[in-house]
């Protein structure tokens, strides 16, 4: 891994035992709890490459996050049943490589819109440790929940 200097990610991938929020890492990859749990479930799935286009990513890395994504969203499925996930990467403001993969629901307010559309109230449900937990030991059932 190469690290970046400036880098919240970066810095972040250098801490991850220390993470409250951390999921799941493999060599390519790590999965954080959202920031916000406004949509339940929601993660963050990050490249240990600092890189800022996908077209960066080199050997099986690209292959490693599709996989990773799928397997957020099996897990996501399985313990929140959401209507619907939502996926995005920008990476305007965090220049290295991220997914965002939000789950909606059916009880959404605006769940017609872009998820960022109740970006004012994301502060009104803070994440908890206590949901990277559980989705640490969703991760866990699988013997191997990445396949390279
Ligand atoms: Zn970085």
């Amino acid at each position: 891994m190469k690290a970046h200097i400036d880098c919240i990610f970066c810095d972040r991938l250098k801490l991850l035992n220390k993470d409250p929020f951390f999921i799941f890492e493999n060599e390519h990859i790590a999965v954080f709890l959202g920031d916000h749990q406004f949509y339940r479930g929601y993660c963050i799935v990050v490249t240990k490459s600092h890189v800022r286009e996908l077209f960066e990513l080199k050997g099986n890395e690209s292959q490693t996050l599709m996989n990773c994504l799928k397997k957020v969203v099996e897990i996501i499925v399985e313990w929140y049943s959401p209507w619907k996930l939502n996926y995005s990467s920008f990476g305007n403001v965090i220049e290295h490589l991220h997914w965002h993969v939000i789950p909606r629901y059916d009880g959404d307010v605006n769940k017609l819109l872009n998820p960022w559309a109740n970006a004012e109230r994301f502060s009104e449900s803070p994440s908890m440790p206590v949901h990277a937990n559980a989705l640490q030991e969703a991760f866990k059932r699988f013997n191997d929940p990445i396949i390279d």
